[in-house]
This record gives structure tokens, C-alpha cells and sequence, in this order.
């Protein structure tokens, strides 16, 4: 099942998330990481087909599955479920001789009690699919990871936002520009004051109004004639932005960090930023636990991350835990963010 090329599936040849160029790819996100150039064929969950072509291009040869709906590729059987990571993201579910695997691709599940139950706003919530075996991502497989609930989050983000608001200085808070960014707009309470947004955020948000995703009216930083806005303004960009002269239209302002590795200490002050939200967008470690459950599943595949705590976590529940190397980043190496803001005109906005 593993090639260098990626996660194959023999029956079927095809591969979900290679990163190599192959003939038949299904991809589970548009993340840089996932959903790479240079594939004959894409497959996809439908919501996905806005983000992903501004991703990889309109001219990608891409062939589009709504959620749920199966089709038949050389008797393997594949239909794609809610992953609640991204807009568009899915696992694959693989059945072949009656024998049903799920690759999870990257997904989030709120693993807090007071919070179970409570999704992503931006996504449809993931959906647990019964298998005989999981392959999980496991970015934040370890016990530390505990996120704190959604709620007390943004209230800490309107309250830093409002604050710096009243005492006349911009809010930065820098967050990946897809999928993060959305989740920021989303969650905060727009009445505080104007958004502001950097264009590679602004790519991504067009891609998800389009989608029907609800979205806080935002307005790009260089269309902003009156300088005197950005004080009252929350300004959502990509880490790139940190330090860089695209921040100084801003003046005096204070900056944040959103993202789970806040929640390591230290995190923050090595980001040398004034305050760090610990947001995510995948599972934390009861999160994990949460979704490997409600699968089913007798054998599970941890993948991308801290795969060794894990296995010996799930091997110690009795279950068949194993680990796959792979070539997915990260959060932190911030892979999914090289392709935006490399972009011509995208780190001018
Ligand atoms: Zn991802
Ligand atoms: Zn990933």
C-alpha cells in the first residue's frame, strides 16, 4: 500500500495524496502537502473544486465526487466522506471482497467534552465511516495536545481585538492562509471593528463565499485609502508576513500567532509575537481517540506525526497499530503555505 510515490491502492492503481507525480490521483485536501501539480487525474470531494483550483489551476484534469456518493474503479469501490479539516476535505473510503479501509487524510474533531459535537463552521463536520482499518493522520498525537473549548478561544480573540481597538492599534493575527483564515473570520465577532486581509487570504475567502461558506465582509489591506481604519482593524495574513514591510502600513499594532503549536510553551516567544492562539485545525489528542473509536476499526495505520506514541497508545487498547512514513508537512514547516504566497501579486495584497 505504500510507494514511493504514496499511499497506492493495488486493485484500484490509483494513489490518495501522492508526492510524485502519478496517473491517478485522489486527493483528500487541498493542502500543499496533499494536493500537489503534476497528477494526470485528480479526484475530489465537490466543495473542494473551488480551493482547489485556485490551488493547482483551472486546467488540472479534475473529476468530482460529492460526499458519500460511491463509484466503482476496477472493482474497488471509493466514495469520499466529511473530514471537517478544510473546505472540500474528505477521507477516502475503499471497499474491495468486502473488506473496507478509510484513509483519513488530515481531519479535526473537537476532542474537549464540553466541545464534542462542535465543528468546524467553515467545513461539513467529520463524519465517522466504519472500517476494518484506519489509517489516521496524528499532527497532534500526543497527550499534551488538548484543545481548550471553541467558544473561551474566540472570546479571547475578540477581547485582544477589542482592546487593541480601544487603544488605537491594529490587531495582526497571522494564521495559514487557507483554511485557518477562514476559521478565524468565522469564529470572531465582527461588530468589534473593520477586517482587513493580506491576498493570498483573500484568494482563499473568495474561493469559500463561493462555496456558500458565510464569511465576515473583509476588505484587502492595499485597497484601504484611510489609514486611520487599520486601528480598530483585526488583519488576518500568513505567518510570511511577520516582520516584513507589507506590516508597516499598519503602524503601531499588536501581533498574534493562531495555531495548535501555540499550546507548546515557548511557541509564542520563538514566533517573538505579542500573544498565541491555540486553534487548529485538527484533531487533538482526545480528538484522535474520539474518531479512531467511532470507526470501528480493528487495525489502524497512524500516519504524519508523532506516530510512535500513538501506536503504542492504540496497541495498548488491544487494537493492530502499525505507522507509515510519509511525505506530508506540517503546521509547523508551514508546507501548505509555500505555494501562495509565492505567488506574483499575492504578497502584494
Ligand atoms: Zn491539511
Ligand atoms: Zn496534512
Amino acid at each position: 500500500m505504500l510507494r514511493p510515490e504514496g499511499l497506492y491502492c493495488p486493485p484500484g492503481d490509483f494513489y490518495i495524496d501522492p508526492w510524485r507525480p502519478v496517473d491517478r490521483a485522489v486527493i483528500t485536501h487541498a493542502h500543499a502537502d496533499h494536493a500537489r501539480v503534476g497528477h494526470a487525474h485528480y479526484l475530489a470531494a465537490a466543495p473542494g473544486v473551488g480551493v482547489l483550483r485556485a490551488r493547482l489551476g483551472t486546467e488540472i484534469d479534475l473529476q468530482l465526487l460529492p460526499y458519500g456518493e460511491a463509484i466503482d474503479h476496477h472493482g474497488v469501490r471509493l466514495s469520499l466522506h466529511p473530514a471537517g479539516h478544510v473546505l472540500g476535505s474528505a477521507q477516502v473510503r475503499l471497499e474491495h471482497r468486502g473488506e473496507v479501509w478509510v484513509a483519513s487524510g488530515d481531519y479535526f474533531v473537537c476532542g474537549a467534552d464540553a466541545d464534542a459535537g462542535i465543528a468546524n463552521p467553515t467545513c461539513a463536520p467529520f463524519e465517522p465511516v466504519r472500517c476494518h482499518c484506519f489509517i489516521t493522520e496524528s499532527t497532534f498525537g500526543l497527550p499534551i495536545y488538548r484543545w481548550q473549548p471553541q467558544h473561551e478561544l474566540f472570546a479571547e480573540i475578540d477581547a485582544w481585538w477589542r482592546a487593541n481597538a480601544e487603544a488605537g492599534r491594529a490587531s495582526l493575527l497571522m494564521g495559514y492562509s487557507f483554511g485557518k483564515a477562514q476559521r478565524i473570520l468565522a469564529g470572531v465577532d465582527p461588530s468589534i471593528g473593520p477586517i482587513v486581509v493580506h491576498g493570498a487570504v483573500q484568494t482563499l475567502n473568495n474561493a469559500y463565499r463561493a462555496a456558500g461558506v458565510a464569511l465576515p465582509e473583509t476588505q484587502l489591506a492595499i485597497d484601504v485609502a484611510d489609514k486611520a481604519l487599520f486601528r480598530r482593524a483585526l488583519v488576518v495574513a500568513p505567518p510570511s508576513v511577520h516582520g516584513s514591510v507589507w506590516t508597516r502600513r499598519f503602524g503601531e499594532h499588536s501581533d498574534a500567532f493562531a495555531s495548535g503549536w501555540m499550546q507548546l510553551r515557548g511557541a509564542r516567544r520563538r514566533r517573538a509575537v505579542d500573544r498565541g492562539f491555540v486553534l487548529s485545525d485538527h484533531a487533538d489528542w482526545p480528538g484522535l481517540q474520539r474518531a479512531i473509536a467511532a470507526t470501528g476499526a480493528q487495525r489502524v495505520i497512524v500516519t504524519h506525526g508523532y506516530e510512535a506514541v500513538m501506536v503504542r497508545w492504540l496497541a495498548e487498547q488491544g487494537l493492530e497499530a502499525s505507522a507509515f512514513q510519509t511525505e506530508y508537512g506540517d503546521e509547523q514547516e508551514g508546507a501548505a503555505e509555500a505555494q501562495p504566497e509565492a505567488t506574483p501579486g499575492a504578497t502584494a495584497g
